[in-house]
């Protein structure tokens, strides 16, 4: 079946006793042993959950892979992933990366001695220069976090597979409705749910997918063993908001793509990042490898000053963090989400002071343009007719 379907059906049918179509909450946390040595399946509830379990197994079903892990948050899935590494093992990361998992790689693993080279994974060569007797994986966002910059997932995974490094691929910004990763031959997928498979900016959940079962069993040893396992409300509220998943990304992406040729087309906004632009130096291998450009546009704006203007005069779009639900969000990634990564290294891949970020909602593209227009009119008149005059 087509991953609409699959994605409307999540959940369905899962129990024959009443035939719900929503699923169950299985809010306990220990399950009833028939007998000595006999289960039901469950025993406890971090070991496993039937609510959580549904979720597990659908999100392994969207990303084609053989085994699905469910987490508090997207950090944890994140940081229980790199578990897999030891003392002494070196990562390649995406230079353009989520200040997060920059944050767990440079502060928590790098001090045990876990290293990473963050360069751009688009260019195969940058890859080769860094890589060491001890690499062993790369760890790839595409599109980037906030700057847009395109891997090529295939290119990347068959590099990998050659040298026996695994392919783990942060599919936040996609999700298995535009991009499917191990499809590509990626070894794991990671995501923060709670950004456009939440989509409402009301649960927080990470979600892990390994294209074998050998890896699923070891990634799944960690999440039991680490215990950042996602509730099982949460894991429902997850299912609810993944169901309306394909209605949401073309929705998202319609408006997105409106914005961003608008955005393109205005003096006071000298570059605009967005994979289905023309002019994006990404977009044949996103188009290529994904099936749509997705709903995150970024923009430089002249001059850092016109920030806080611009902020300020939003009415509908909200100043805050995070992406991928249904209200559009604007923030700015130096202050905010990238405030941890040091300014050199930020200014280097162009998180400067002058780059806001929009994650698109689902309103009236109209609505939007308005009052983006009123933000900008207002900041430019205050901003650059000050320098002018
Ligand atoms: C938000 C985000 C994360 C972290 O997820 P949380 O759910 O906030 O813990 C990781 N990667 C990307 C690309 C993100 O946008």
């Amino acid at each position: 079946m087509k991953i609409e379907t699959r994605l409307a059906q999540i959940g369905n049918g899962a129990d024959s006793t009443t035939g719900a179509i929503s699923a169950p909450i299985h809010q306990s946390t220990t399950f009833a042993h028939p007998s000595l040595g006999e289960s039901t399946g469950f025993d406890y509830t971090r070991t496993l959950n039937p609510t959580r379990k549904l979720l597990e197994d659908a999100i392994a079903d969207l990303e084609g892979g053989a085994r699905g892990l469910a987490f508090a948050s997207g950090m944890a899935a994140v940081h229980t992933v790199l578990n897999l590494f030891q003392p002494g093992d070196h990562l390649i990361v995406s230079n353009d990366l989520y200040g997060g998992t920059y944050r767990v790689l440079e502060q928590i693993l790098r001090p045990i001695g876990i290293t990473a080279s963050y360069v751009h994974t688009g260019n195969l060569e940058d890859i080769q220069a860094v890589a060491t007797d001890s690499t062993k994986a790369l760890f790839i966002e595409t599109p980037t976090n906030p700057t847009m910059q395109i891997t090529d997932l295939a290119a990347c995974a068959a590099l990998a597979q050659a040298r026996g490094w695994l392919t783990i691929v942060d599919n936040t910004f996609m999700t298995p409705f535009l991009q499917r990763p191990i499809d590509l031959g990626a070894d794991i997928v990671v995501h923060s749910a709670t950004k456009y498979l939440g989509g409402h900016n009301d649960v927080l959940a990470g979600l892990v997918v390994a294209a074998t079962p050998e890896l699923g069993e070891r990634l799944y040893f960690l999440q039991n063993s680490i215990g950042a396992v996602l509730g099982p409300h949460d894991a429902w509220l997850l299912m609810r908001g993944m169901k309306t998943l394909a209605l949401r990304m073309e929705r998202h992406m319609q408006n997105a793509y409106a914005i961003a040729g608008w955005l393109d087309a205005r003096d006071d906004i000298p570059r605009v990042y967005y994979p289905g632009l023309d002019h994006h130096e990404g977009r044949a291998v996103c188009a290529r490898q994904a099936s749509g450009f997705g709903g995150m546009v970024s923009f430089d704006v002249l001059d850092s000053r016109m920030v806080p203007y611009i902020l300020e005069h939003l009415e509908l779009i909200t100043f805050a963090e995070s992406l991928g639900g249904v209200e559009s969000l604007m923030t700015y990634p130096a202050r905010q989400t990238h405030f941890d990564i040091p300014e050199e290294v930020r200014n280097a891949i162009g998180v400067t002071d002058r780059l806001l970020r929009l994650s698109v909602g689902i309103e009236h593209i109209g609505d939007l343009i308005d009052d983006l227009a009123a933000a900008l009119d207002y900041a430019s008149d205050r901003v650059l007719a000050h320098a002018r005059s």
